[in-house]
């Protein structure tokens, strides 16, 4: 039987996983949710003799069940190639009390890398499989790597078109170099003059609009979503949880078994929930540490069972989590409630319309059985990346220290000796002023470039391929627009 999809506010309709991947969020604003959790079908000891690519396809497969064996090797094979520097695809390291998995080693040195490179091939076979002739229109928020990593995926693939909005100076000068020297005829890049949310907020009311839907539809396109509610980026992120636990497996660190943590450094919710899609089925987890930036609204949550994103907007050196709405956290709470969709439609309303709701006390306790809340402040962050760097030699980026640094409070506070795994998200070298900084304790304000050199110089750290290459590289995009622009900006990329 297939696994089929719902939307987390409406459980009348269903649709297969390839139909969920084209349409990218449900008509009524919910998220797609498969109808129930599959099991591996190989034990994890079989999982640990393969590759990262077969173990992506044996977990693939189980959520993607209306795609051919062919489908999904052709877009795993194109995905996981030689665009990631080490043939590991996602190497691990110990250091000092955890295995940092090392996210970053694809085409934009961030972790969207993991899902952003298959998106597109999900998304053209799903096109094909489901008789779509418009052109796709990619349109998405970033709040700094979704950004490059989409571009790069989506830049020359037939078929698809892709609009890229960014928070202007919320990303990091890096970030935004990637972004505006993106080459390809498909492609545009425009900053606006807000925050993340506000970028987020005003893709989501353009995707909702009808009468601009039915416009873009009769000049041949329609609109998808590459951000990281479609179940085209979720259900590629569990492979890693997966690859994980088997690597460790194969190379006697934990034995058949064992449950393992994680602590993931959380924006939109959308890793550590893949992380829990892998605990779902099979792969034994303890618990999965929720590690957020000063934007602490989960961690709140975790201490109140409030949600609220009543409060100012924290710019931090970790930009990637600057983030007070938290998307993919609907989909927990929509399991929370018992896969409820009517009430957790209610939670979403009361979001929309007092920005803050409260879970009930069996929906937290739900929550709670795997979650843990944390969260490190800009100085904690700072101090964990030159404590790291001083006594072991490893560099690690804002986004991982926020990780690294709440899992020693956890560890200071519990007697939690479980393996445990922090979710290394990205190069140190996309966000070199914040690490430099960190480390040598001065105030940077020369050129990123210069910076480059510097961490080079410093910590011996490989500077990576992807930066080299902006170095020089043209700047294609400059159109910076107010937030209610951003519709007009579509229509004058589609030529409407
Ligand atoms: C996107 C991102 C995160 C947050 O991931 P979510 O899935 O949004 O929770 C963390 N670190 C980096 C470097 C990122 O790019």
């Amino acid at each position: 039987m297939d696994i089929l999809y719902k939307s987390t506010r409406d459980n009348s309709k269903s649709l297969t996983a390839s139909q969920a991947i084209v349409k990218g969020i449900a008509d009524d604003g919910g998220l797609f949710m498969p109808d129930r959790f599959p099991s591996l079908d190989l034990s994890l000891e079989d999982l640990s003799k393969l590759d990262y690519r077969g173990v992506a396809y044996e977990v693939m497969k189980l959520f993607f069940s209306d795609f051919t064996e062919e489908e999904l090797k052709y877009c795993i094979n194109n995905a996981y190639d030689s665009k990631f520097d080490t043939d590991e695809i996602v190497p691990m390291s110990f250091v000092e009390n955890a295995y940092y998995l090392e996210l970053f080693h694809g085409s934009t040195i961030a972790f969207k890398d993991m899902a952003l490179s298959i998106l597109p091939y999900l998304m053209k076979v799903s096109a094909k499989k489901n008789n779509i002739s418009e052109d796709i229109v990619i349109l998405t928020a970033t709040s700094g790597d979704t950004g490059k990593a989409a571009l790069a995926g989506f830049a020359g693939v037939d078929g698809v078109k892709i609009c890229v909005f960014y928070p202007k100076g919320g990303v990091s000068a890096i970030q935004e170099k990637q972004m505006v020297t993106q080459v390809g005829n498909n492609v545009k890049v425009v900053g606006i003059k807000g925050n993340f949310d506000d970028a987020q907020t005003g893709v989501k009311n353009i995707f909702a609009d009808k009468e601009f839907n039915e416009k873009i539809n009769a000049a041949g396109y329609r609109f998808s979503s590459a951000n990281s509610i479609n179940i085209g980026r979720l259900i590629p992120q569990v492979v890693y949880y997966t690859y994980a636990y088997a690597n460790l497996l194969r190379n006697g660190k934990i034995e058949e078994g064992d449950l393992i943590n994680f602590v993931v450094p959380t924006g939109n919710f959308g890793n550590i929930l893949a992380g829990y899609f892998a605990k779902c089925i099979g792969v034994p987890i303890n618990k999965l540490i929720c590690a957020s930036n000063e934007n602490k609204v989960l961690y709140d949550f975790f201490e109140t069972s409030v949600y609220d994103r009543n409060r100012d907007f924290v710019l931090t050196t970790s930009p990637s989590m600057d983030i007070l709405i938290s998307s993919n956290f609907e989909r927990l709470v929509y399991l929370s409630c018992g896969k409820d969709a009517a009430k957790n439609a209610e939670f979403m309303n009361d979001l929309k319309e007092s920005g803050k709701y409260n879970v009930t006390a069996d929906m937290k306790r739900f929550i709670d059985e795997t979650f843990i809340g944390g969260f490190a402040s800009e100085k904690m962050v700072s101090d964990k990346i030159k404590k790291t760097f001083d006594e072991t030699g490893y560099v690690i980026d804002t986004h991982t220290a926020v990780a690294a640094s709440v899992f020693d409070e956890y560890l200071k506070n519990s007697n939690d000796d479980t393996t445990t795994v922090i979710v290394s998200t990205a190069s140190p070298y996309k966000f070199t002023r914040a690490v430099l900084s960190s480390i040598d304790g001065i105030r940077h304000d020369e050129d990123d470039f210069v910076l480059v050199d510097k961490l080079n110089e410093l910590s011996k750290l490989e500077i990576p391929k992807a930066v080299n290459d902006i170095r020089n590289a043209p700047i294609l995009h400059d159109i910076v627009c107010e937030k209610q622009e951003m519709k007009d900006e579509v229509a004058k990329f589609l030529g409407l």
